[in-house]
């Protein structure tokens, strides 16, 4: 019998559902305005580096309109009745419902993640935080900190630009539920799902002020949480950068929560299913392109199946489609930008200078973007770079282990501490293990599942605050 190949048709979701401007504004006391300096820098569709839209690039004078901004419309905003509040936050839920489509589609043009991830995950986690946090918002008296719990004042947020609308509302929905007020920064490569939420904002009629948008660099990022009227920081990006706001804010009364680095372990332990672990492993690394904090970069198997769990992963990559992050067949979209892939490259070629054995899944790469295949590496010691550092890509580490323990000796080598995921068929198992992990979240016999109701953390340089559920409304409330 000779083997018959099925080609797919393409499946190209259309981009006519949303209209991107050629230039935007800050977002700045509920109106859309130049910077001050007049300065602009413009975002590219990472999958085919064509020219999306030219963005404001905020300075000083911005980031002091914003602050002053937010900080008259606290007054205001905190004085709400929480049902109120709450009205407001379900407005903005049931929009970001009915506009799904559209921002699935402008998420993906804007990162290169495949339209199949921006609309079957980031969207629906999207609206699903708003209207958990909205559900808060006339119960904090009941939330277990104390009788009458204080909102901070005004937030300064920094997020990245791996899941840009997931990580907004990560930020802006439990800050509004508990009566702050928000200057949010985008991430320089993808300014354009946060500037579309800000007309989201003025459609839920949310009062001037409360949500303000400032898109810019670095430079703007480190004016934002170094600005005197700042009474709270949530940051989530790379690690040296959230060292850097740790000693920005050092002797300040700010509050921070940093949601930084990680290089998560998946365990697997030679009674796991197999095929369940394989696509477990998949979705833990190949999933937006490796490009998640909590991935799980380093693969650690039970030395006594890493033939055959090897093998079915090869396997099992051979059939990843990478490519038009638009087509909705696609499981493998572009890297973000020419910078991220520069570091995946440089990380990678590390590998095999310092002697680990590289394997890449036969694809063919787009000739436009920036592209990578999903590489896997065998024959990794922890001494070597890939095993230690954040390579932020679809760059698998596999290591071997013999016993439980030497599997947690392993998984906790390193100096992160965001997640990590075990597999077996024991239950016993795993709830040893899991008392043993050093890591934020740890996901047994699945990977990469996210809830708003579920804190979300690192330990070590991963970070520290959580974010998500109870918890993630604690660092917005002065207790
Ligand atoms: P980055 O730290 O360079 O940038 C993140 C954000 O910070 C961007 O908006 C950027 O403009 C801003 N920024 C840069 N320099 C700044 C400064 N000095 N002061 C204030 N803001 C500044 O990170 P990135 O390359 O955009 O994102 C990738 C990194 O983020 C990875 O290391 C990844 O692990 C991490 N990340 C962590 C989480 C988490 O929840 N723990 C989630 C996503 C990404």
């Amino acid at each position: 019998m000779t083997d018959q190949i099925f080609e797919y048709a393409p499946a190209p979701e259309s981009r006519a559902i949303v209209d991107i401007a050629p230039s935007y504004g800050l977002f700045i006391d509920g109106e859309f305005r130049e910077a001050a300096e007049g300065k602009v820098f413009k975002t590219v569709s990472p999958s085919t580096e064509e020219v999306l839209s030219e963005v404001a690039q905020a300075g000083t004078a911005d980031v002091d309109d914003a602050v002053r901004a937010a900080r008259a419309a606290f007054t205001g905003w905190s004085a709400l009745p929480g049902t109120e509040r709450a009205k407001y936050i379900f407005r903005i839920a049931r929009i970001l419902q009915e506009r799904a489509r559209e921002l699935a589609v402008l998420e993906t043009l804007d990162n290169g993640k495949p339209i199949r991830e921006t609309r079957d995950a980031d969207l629906p986690l999207v609206a699903a935080h708003f209207f958990y946090y909205a559900g808060w918002a006339d119960k904090l008296e009941h939330a277990g900190f104390g009788p009458a719990p204080r909102p901070l004042g005004v937030a300064g947020q920094v997020i990245p630009w791996n899941f840009p609308l997931l990580m907004l509302a990560w930020k802006i929905a439990p800050a509004l539920a508990t009566g702050n007020t928000v200057v949010l920064k985008p991430a320089e490569t993808t300014p354009l799902s946060a500037l579309f939420f800000a007309d989201v904002c003025r459609q839920a009629g949310l009062p001037k002020g409360v949500v303000n948008i400032l898109t810019g660099d670095g430079a703007t990022g480190a004016g934002l949480v170094a600005h005197p009227g700042i009474d709270k920081v949530a940051f989530t990006g790379s690690t040296a950068v959230g060292k850097e706001i740790a000693r920005t804010v050092a002797g300040t009364r700010k509050k921070v929560t940093l949601e930084l680095g990680g290089k998560g372990a998946n365990i697997v332990f030679d009674d796991a299913p197999i095929d369940q672990a394989v696509e477990g492993i998949v979705n833990g690394i190949y999933f937006n392109q490796g490009q998640v904090c909590c991935a799980g970069s380093r693969l650690l198997v039970q030395e006594s199946v890493q033939d055959e769990l090897l093998d079915a992963l090869k396997r099992r990559l051979g059939t990843l489609r990478v490519g038009d992050p638009m087509d909705k067949n696609t499981d493998v979209g572009a890297i973000n930008s020419a910078e991220q892939l520069a570091r995946i490259t440089e990380l990678a070629d590390s590998g095999e200078a310092e002697g680990a054995e590289r394997w890449s899944a036969p694809c063919e790469l787009p000739s436009n973007g920036y592209w990578f295949a999903p590489t896997v590496f065998t024959g990794v010691s922890q001494a070597h770079r890939i095993a230690r550092e954040e390579i932020f890509g679809p760059v698998l580490s596999v290591l071997t282990f013999r016993t439980p323990d030497e599997a947690v000796a392993k998984a906790n080598n390193t100096p992160y501490g965001l997640s990590a995921g075990i597999w077996t068929e024991k239950g016993s198992r795993i709830l040893a293990m899991a008392n043993k992990l050093r890591a934020g979240v740890v996901w047994a016999n699945t990977f990469n599942k996210f809830d708003p109701t579920s804190p979300f953390g690192g330990y070590q340089e991963s970070g520290y605050g959580r974010e998500g559920g109870r918890h993630g409304l604690e660092a917005y409330l002065d207790v």
